[in-house]
């Protein structure tokens, strides 16, 4: 199963989207409607609403009669806040359950107007953006569903950014244009993405992709920032904490388009106990490394007990998102070292000019491989950064102790 959230602000076209996904085989699930479900004549909500808010909340039906509750519940914040303890805890159990109740092998597309504004983004694996133009979204607003202007531009108003909903979106879905040509961007994200994405963390497949180096992204540590929310949310407390780390973290260095992300955790035991929630959440484990196989590279000489440098690593099931996580026991040299390594480029610009000449190096090493041999690329990659990295090791240690750097300090 994949979740998919699925927002954008008002009028931008997320309904139109979420129909062509749901066309395509996607289950539908739509936070409006449950919202309004769970407030039906004859439902505890609605009830539950009464008695808090008096019987003058219904219609002449028994209905609920929404402006009449508007005027109760949004007057103060204690209103407010009763009226959401009372209806978000029914939304959420209800969407739960559409969930539970979907087929294994679902893409589910929850349809969340306010996704962004509530946060929520860490609960889904993909969070896909319905974007247009504000001036846009009023006159189809006004001309297609006859909402008056003023009210159009108030509750734009009131919505996230453009900037807060670009931070949030893992796909960005440019609805500027025709109708018509959105079909076609949603088809192909069902069929190159969701579907392929869905189908591997059902089979534990990692996505990999042949070593090459791309100019720096300037979105990278945003991107980093939502796969870290995701895997907060599935690690809990048996996170020590989450670092984005390796080169896409360093600004203006151009590297691999792969994210590296470190999971501090307090045992090895503690690691292996992450690898069912992560991989069900689409990072499914790689590699196991043991306190018998050998130990990098870097660090030789370092330490004496081999069993220190043992860690776990998971990548990723989003075919457009290749990740490698490190999961590292805290205070162990590799983990210390993911975070210095990171710190001492990010504070040394001559390093980081270093650095990205034996990247080109060991990235046309890689090249001289053929693509259908990725593991023997990525020897190549790695051996042909070996001796640098050997050195940068003292070095950023050497630079650790006259900075007074420590773990605890960056991030
Ligand atoms: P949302 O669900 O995001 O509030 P809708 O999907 O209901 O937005 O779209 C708002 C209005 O704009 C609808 O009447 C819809 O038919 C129309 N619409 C959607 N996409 C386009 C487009 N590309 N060009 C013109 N009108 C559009």
């Amino acid at each position: 199963m994949l979740r998919l959230g699925l927002t954008g602000g008002i009028g931008a076209g997320k309904s139109t989207v979420s129909r062509t996904l749901s066309e395509l085989g996607g289950v539908l699930v739509d936070a409006d409607v449950i919202a309004r479900e769970v407030v039906e004549p004859g439902t505890q909500g609605l009830s539950a609403l009464v008695e808090a808010f008096g019987e003058d909340v219904l219609d002449e039906n028994g209905a609920l009669n929404r402006p009449a509750l508007a005027a109760k519940a949004f007057g103060d914040d204690e209103s407010r806040a009763k009226l959401n303890s009372i209806v978000h805890p029914l939304v959420g159990r209800r969407t739960a359950e559409l969930i539970e109740g979907a087929p294994r092998d679902a893409v589910v597309v929850q349809d969340i107007p306010l996704l962004v504004e509530g946060k929520m983004g860490a609960l889904f694996q993909l969070v896909a953006v319905v974007y247009a133009d504000a001036e846009e979204r009023i006159e189809r607003l006004v001309g297609q569903r006859g909402m008056p202007e003023n009210d159009a531009r108030a509750r734009i108003a009131a919505q996230a950014t453009d900037e807060q909903r670009r931070d949030a979106a893992d796909i960005w879905i440019d609805n500027s244009g025709a109708p018509g040509d959105l079909d076609d961007v949603v088809r192909s994200l069902w069929a190159d993405r969701l579907v392929p994405f869905e189908q591997n963390i059902r089979d534990g497949v990692v996505v990999r992709t042949h070593p090459r180096l791309v100019s720096a992204d300037p979105t990278w540590p945003a991107q980093a920032a939502r796969l870290m929310a995701r895997l907060a949310l599935a690690c809990g407390s048996v996170a020590v904490r989450i670092d984005h780390i390796g080169s896409t973290a360093i600004s203006g260095l151009d590297a691999k388009d792969v994210v590296d992300i470190q999971i501090t955790v307090a045992s090895i035991d503690a690691a292996d106990a992450l690898t069912e929630p992560l991989r069900q959440i689409g990072f499914p484990r790689l590699a196991h490394i043991t306190a018998d196989d050998p130990k990098p590279a870097y660090g030789i000489g370092g330490e004496a007990d081999p069993a220190v440098w043992a860690k776990r690593i998971h990548g990723g099931a989003d075919p457009a998102r290749p990740v490698n996580i490190h999961l590292r026991v805290d205070g162990w040299p590799g983990q210390q070292f993911a975070l210095l390594f990171r710190d001492w480029l990010q504070s040394t610009p001559g390093v980081v000019a270093e650095y990205l000449d034996i990247k080109r190096a060991a990235a046309a090493a890689a090249a001289a491989v053929d693509v259908s041999d990725y593991e023997g690329a990525m020897t190549a990659y790695l051996n042909a950064k070996g001796p640098w990295f050997d050195r940068a090791y003292v070095r950023a240690w050497e630079w650790a102790e006259e900075t007074g750097w420590s773990a605890s300090t960056s991030a």
